[in-house]
């Protein structure tokens, strides 16, 4: 048998991130498309900046919504935060029975080497992580782009996953639902790139280049690896 490692991206790859998201925000009693919101979230991506590894930090929006509403203490943003994590956890880990992940990870891909490489803070990611693998033992493994200070497509990330598994690029298979951030410097380094479809297709103008193979649903890794 080939060596073959899998360097996965989580969120809208494993599980509905999106979808988890909105539920998360509702249950805590934020609309996500309220202008309060909306205006919260926006504040600070602009403050920070494209591709600033802090800018989709929560909690800072959570602060910058409590405090347009003149609702800010720090315990409000904690009480915020904590509540919002637990209902993330909540809808990650049903979506994870539903969609039949621990006999895909658990039985099918079990032997393979995994990294996980992520564009998030490293609290958020590993409270989902805790949601899907409570016992650590299914992804072992995890990058963000905050420990890293850059984020995806920046090569750094997957040269550090490379390294990680102590394989050959050409080895390990790129799973991701981003052409851009997660195909793309796959492809550049060698790797196999896979895109799932499975929650998020590709937009109209978005081309998927020659070297990707598209996956409709995750289980099919069963299959080719
Ligand atoms: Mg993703």
């Amino acid at each position: 048998m080939p060596k073959v490692c899998l360097v996965l991206d989580l969120d809208d790859t494993l599980y509905d991130a999106e979808a988890a998201y909105g539920y998360a925000l509702r249950s805590v009693g934020i609309d996500p498309s309220s202008a309060d919101f909306v205006n919260a979230r926006q504040t600070i991506k602009s403050r920070l900046g494209e591709g600033h590894v802090g800018a989709r930090n929560r909690i800072l929006y959570f602060k910058q919504f409590l405090d347009s509403q003149s609702k800010y203490s720090h315990p409000a943003v904690l009480e915020l935060i904590e509540d919002y994590e637990k209902y993330l956890s909540d809808h990650i880990k049903n979506q994870w029975e539903l969609l039949g992940r621990r006999r895909l990870f658990e039985q099918s891909l079990n032997k393979i080497p995994k990294v996980i490489v992520t564009n998030e803070n490293l609290r958020t990611q590993m409270v989902k992580l805790r949601a899907i693998d409570p016992t650590g033992r299914v992804f072992p493994q995890v990058i963000t782009s905050e420990e890293m200070g850059v984020e995806k497509p920046h090569l750094s990330l997957f040269q550090q996953a490379i390294k990680i598994l102590n394989c050959e690029p050409k080895d390990c298979v790129m799973v991701g639902d981003s052409l851009d951030t997660d195909m793309a410097p796959a492809l550049k380094l060698g790797m196999r790139s896979f895109l799932t479809t499975e929650f998020r297709k590709p937009k109209d103008n978005e081309i998927v280049s020659e070297g990707v193979q598209v996956l409709s649903c995750l289980d099919q890794l069963e299959k080719i690896l």
